[in-house]
């Protein structure tokens, strides 16, 4: 691997090594003026570095809830969760939001991107918080990265110029800027036609295997789930594995 593992100093300290990702016993509920709401109970799950996983679930049973949990973009209400051996949620808050720039890249339905800005300059959005911790040029990999999901022509464009696929894809290009090890997909296919859809999830696996990340994808898709070699379920807050096949596994014994 060249990636080097200074960007982000006492977290990184495992970059060279695969990441290991362990939720233990996540729970979390809402407090809301009407009550508790209780969402996710005692989730347990173990992912590393070159997996990739479908969760699905009905709407409402707390996918998008247990994803920003394990983006660290929220709190567990009890449970803990794991980067190797760091504790993201012990980091002083200014020290958690770099680590979730370094480590976490996220994809939504909605593209998110910003409509004043050009592709480049979205793609090179997450360099701007922490761009002391940025190695390289981190224009060159923005330009490399755009290419690479077919739009190294419209590097000028704003996002309204663009079709849903296409802004998805410049939404992937941008989750990837920073090299994340971890991918965080929310029903990153959940806007677009069918032959779209393919091609994005086409998109997503080759630079997940590509760039070994931790793929997970929440989806509504029986077809994209059935794609993933380790698929779980949200059922009544609790996530359970409905499937592992054999594909991975074998690269590294
Ligand atoms: P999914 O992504 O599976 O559709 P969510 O994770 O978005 O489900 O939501 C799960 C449940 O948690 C829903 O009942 C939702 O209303 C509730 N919920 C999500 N976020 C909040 C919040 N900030 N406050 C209160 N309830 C919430
Ligand atoms: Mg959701």
């Amino acid at each position: 691997m060249t990636r080097d593992p200074s960007s982000v100093a006492a977290q990184d300290r495992s970059s060279a090594a695969d990441l290991c990702l362990q939720a233990r016993q996540l729970s979390k509920h809402f407090d809301t003026p009407a009550g508790s709401v209780p969402v996710l109970q005692q989730v347990d799950l173990e992912a590393r570095s070159g997996d990739a996983l479908a969760i699905t679930g009905p709407s409402g049973s707390g996918k998008s809830t247990l994803l920003h949990l394990l983006g660290t973009l929220d709190q567990p209400s009890s449970g803990s969760l794991l980067f190797d051996d760091l504790d993201p949620f012990e980091l002083p808050e200014q020290e958690l939001a770099r680590f979730r720039n370094a480590v976490v890249g996220f994809v939504f339905q909605d593209h998110h991107l910003l409509p004043q800005y050009s592709l480049l300059e979205n793609v090179l959005l997450p360099t701007l918080a922490f761009p002391r911790d940025v190695e390289g040029d981190a224009e060159a990999r923005a330009r490399q990265l755009l290419e690479r999901v077919g739009l190294s022509h419209r590097l000028d464009h704003r996002p309204s110029q663009l079709s849903g696929g296409e802004r998805q894809r410049t939404a992937i290009a941008r989750a990837l800027i920073r090299s994340p090890r971890v991918l965080l997909c929310d029903e990153p296919t959940g806007n677009l036609d069918e032959d779209t859809a393919d091609a994005v999830a086409n998109l997503l696996f080759e630079l997940h295997e590509q760039e070994n990340t931790l793929l997970m994808v929440i989806t509504h898709s029986p077809e994209l789930a059935a794609r993933f070699p380790r698929r779980l379920a949200l059922v009544g807050g609790r996530l359970e594995e409905t499937a592992v096949d054999g594909a991975r596994g074998d690269s590294d014994g």
